[in-house]
C-alpha cells in the first residue's frame, strides 16, 4: 500500500555507525538489534548492512522476525530476545533463544533431546528491569547442565536506558557480574552482554564480551542531553511527505479540526500527504516543523489521519511538486528524531518505529 510518505534510508550511514560503535566498544562482538523491523528502517536491508560492516550476531524480539530474515537468506547467528512461541523454528532455522525462566529451559531441553540435537541458548538474568529474566541466579547452574542445551551466552538488560542515573547502571552491572561469577571461569566461550547503546558510549564497565546496540546503529543519540549525536553517528532515516495541494487561507481563517490554528495574516498552507495513520502522531499538532525548499516552517492546526498542514507563506517558489521533510536534513536545516520526540512527548525510539513503517522505502 502506497501512502504519502517517502522514507530514504542511508545504508552507508548504517555501516559507518556500526563501525563507530564497534570501535567505541573496543572491538568487541556486536549483537546488532534489528527488532521492530530494524526500528522502522527495514530489517532485511539493515541486517545485511550491519553484517557487512562487521556485526557478528543479530537480535530480534519475535520468532516471526527471525523467520523473515532467514527467508531472505541471512545466515548469521540470530538471538530471539523475547519470544518462544514456535520452538520448532528455533531448531529448523538455527535460532538462539534467550531463556528467561526454568520452564522454558526445560521445554527447550526436552525438544532438543527429542530431536537428538543440541541448541545454543543465552540465559537472561533480571538485575533490576523487572520485566524478563531469571530472578534467582542459582537457576543458571541448573540450566547449564540440562541435556541438549549449550550455554552460549549470559545477559541482562539495563533499566535506565539513557544512563540518566549512572550509579543505577553500575549497580546493575555489578549485580550481573555477581550472578554469573561462577560461569565465566568455567567456560570462556560464554558471551556475557548487558550494554545497550547508552552503555556503549558512557559505561565502559558494561562492555564485557559483547554489546547490544539498537538506537545508535540508526544514528540517533541515546542521550537527551546530547541530542545532536554522539561521536560520528549519522542518522540513517529521513522521511518526507508529498505536498498534495497548496491553499490560500485569508487572515482570520482557521485550519483543521477543532480550529486550533487561526491565520494572523493572509497565508499559504501546504497540505501534506501524511497524518497520524503514518505515525506522524497527533501530539505534534501545532508543535512541529517541516522543511520545504530548505526553509523550516511550522505545522499548523491538528494533524489529521492522512493529512497535515504547514505554513509555507514566504517559501520562495513553493509548488505542489515539492516535498516536505518531516525528519532529516535539507540544506542547512534539520529536524532530528529528538526534536520530534520532544514535540510529541515521547522518545526517538517511538518516532522511528512509527514513522518509518508505512512509508515507501528507498534505500540509498
Ligand atoms: C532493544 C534492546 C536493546 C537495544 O537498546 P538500545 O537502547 O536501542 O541500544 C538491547 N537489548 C535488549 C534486550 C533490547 O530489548
Amino acid at each position: 500500500m502506497r501512502r504519502g510518505l517517502i522514507a530514504r534510508i542511508d545504508l552507508r550511514a548504517a555501516r559507518s555507525n556500526l563501525k563507530h560503535i564497534s570501535k567505541a566498544a573496543g572491538g568487541r562482538h556486536v549483537i546488532a538489534v534489528v527488532k521492530a523491523d530494524a526500528y522502522g528502517h527495514g530489517a532485511v536491508e539493515l541486517s545485511r548492512a550491519f553484517l557487512e560492516a562487521g556485526a557478528q550476531t543479530l537480535a530480534v524480539a519475535f520468532v516471526s522476525e527471525a523467520v523473515r530474515l532467514r527467508e531472505a537468506g541471512i545466515t548469521s547467528p540470530m538471538l530471539v530476545l523475547f519470544d518462544r512461541s514456535d520452538i520448532k523454528s528455533f531448531f529448523d532455522l538455527d535460532l538462539t533463544p534467550v531463556i528467561h525462566d526454568m520452564n522454558t529451559a526445560e521445554e527447550f531441553s526436552r525438544a532438543a533431546q527429542h530431536r537428538k540435537k543440541s541448541i545454543k541458548v543465552h540465559v537472561k538474568v533480571d538485575t533490576g528491569m523487572g520485566r524478563m529474566g531469571l530472578e534467582d541466579p542459582a537457576d543458571i547452574a541448573k540450566i547449564a547442565v540440562l541435556p541438549g542445551l549449550e550455554l552460549a551466552g549470559l545477559m541482562s538488560h539495563l533499566s535506565d536506558a539513557d544512563l540518566a542515573d549512572p550509579e543505577c547502571s553500575l549497580h546493575q552491572v555489578e549485580k550481573f557480574q555477581k550472578s554469573i561469577a561462577g560461569f565465566t571461569i568455567k567456560s570462556k566461550k560464554i558471551l556475557r552482554h548487558i550494554s545497550n547503546s547508552a552503555a556503549v558510549f558512557r559505561c565502559p564497565e558494561a562492555h564485557m564480551d559483547a554489546v547490544r546496540p539498537g538506537l545508535s546503529l540508526y544514528g540517533i543519540s541515546p542521550f537527551e542531553d546530547e541530542p545532536d549525536g554522539v561521536e560520528a553517528l549519522r542518522p540513517v532515516l529521513s522521511v518526507s511527505a508529498r505536498i498534495l495541494t497548496i491553499r490560500r487561507i485569508p487572515k482570520g481563517g482557521t485550519i483543521s479540526y477543532g480550529r486550533t490554528y487561526t491565520a494572523e495574516r493572509d497565508m499559504l498552507a501546504a497540505v501534506l500527504a501524511t497524518g497520524y495513520a503514518d505515525g506522524y502522531t497527533r501530539a505534534l499538532s501545532n508543535r512541529s516543523h517541516v522543511i520545504v525548499r530548505g526553509r523550516k516552517v511550522p505545522v499548523t492546526g491538528r494533524v489529521c489521519m492522512d493529512l497535515t498542514m504547514a505554513d509555507v507563506t514566504g517559501v520562495e517558489g513553493v509548488s505542489e511538486s515539492d516535498e516536505a521533510v518531516l525528519l532529516g536534513s535539507a540544506g542547512s536545516e534539520a529536524i532530528t528524531a529528538w526534536e520530534l520526540a520532544r514535540g510529541a512527548g515521547t522518545i526517538p525510539y517511538e518516532i522511528l518505529t512509527s514513522l518509518g513503517t508505512g512509508a515507501m522505502r528507498v534505500y540509498q
